[in-house]
């Protein structure tokens, strides 16, 4: 990643752990890390909903930042099985996940839809995570930026270059995700590039370079330094490798 820009790793725990669970893992990495989070790179642990309240007593004071996996846009109301942006800010959420893949293509989310939901997360304080990302066929067929750049476009549409420069995006190829097959430094690094350069045309370069935009797919200790060199990848967003505290904990001490 750039210089200017402090890495930002996070754990996608997606629909993992109880609190018990959840709590000892965290006892665990906090271990491995000397019981602080380290000064020179962020940590952001998303858990599942039910398990926030027992993640802000443990991560309190240790410089690791939590945040979730999805929301609900509405302020409040008849949204049975929903959660809004103030319920999140209530538990001290930092971070929320939008538009993550699974959301996409297992539940039918929009663009649209996700496009409210940056929103409301500004509204309320909260820094969206938008992940964006092709399919394998779209790749293949050479669609991959058409693809990521009207994800970004429609997703992002009505922000202000004042919310982009907090934002996050996180590049996730869809066949990358939870397959063991990650993408090459080299075609990650192009597609961080790509993404920041729409970002530098529709918010300005001042603020394209502020922006974090983490690589999602498979990271495991043994790829994640060579992804993290790579001057556009400014950190990860992990899944299976952030539910165990030994692999997590190296990806978050990356080189
Ligand atoms: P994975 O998941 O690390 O298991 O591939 C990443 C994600 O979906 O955020």
């Amino acid at each position: 990643g750039g210089l200017m820009r402090t890495p930002l790793i996070a754990a996608n725990w997606k629909m993992h752990k109880t609190v018990p669970e959840a709590v000892a893992m965290l006892r665990d990495l906090l271990d491995r890390l000397g019981g602080q989070a380290p000064t020179d790179r962020r940590v952001l642990i998303c858990p599942p909903f039910t398990a926030l309240s027992a993640v802000r007593d443990v991560l309190d004071g240790t410089g690791i930042f939590w945040g979730a996996q999805n929301m609900h846009p509405a302020e409040e109301g008849a949204f049975t099985g929903e959660i809004s942006a103030r319920m999140l800010t209530d538990l001290g959420c930092s971070y929320v996940i939008i538009g993550h893949s699974e959301r996409r293509h297992i539940f039918g989310e929009s663009d649209a839809f996700i496009n409210q939901k940056v929103h409301a997360a500004f509204a309320h304080g909260l820094t969206p995570i938008l992940a964006v990302g092709e399919k394998i066929e779209q790749r293949r067929a050479g669609e991959h930026e058409a693809v990521v750049e009207a994800q970004l476009a429609q997703g992002l549409e009505g922000v202000s270059a004042e919310q982009a420069r907090t934002l996050v995006i996180a590049y996730e190829p869809v066949w990358a995700i939870g397959t063991g097959e990650t993408a090459t430094p080299e075609d990650a690094q192009a597609m961080h590039a790509f993404i920041r350069g729409w970002l530098a045309a529709r918010f300005g370069d001042d603020v394209a370079q502020q922006v974090i935009i983490q690589y999602g797919g498979s990271v495991k200790p043994n790829n994640v330094d060579a992804l993290m060199a790579q001057p556009d990848i400014d950190g990860a967003l992990v899944g299976g490798a952030s539910l165990h505290a030994e692999s997590f904990a190296r990806i978050i001490q990356f080189q």
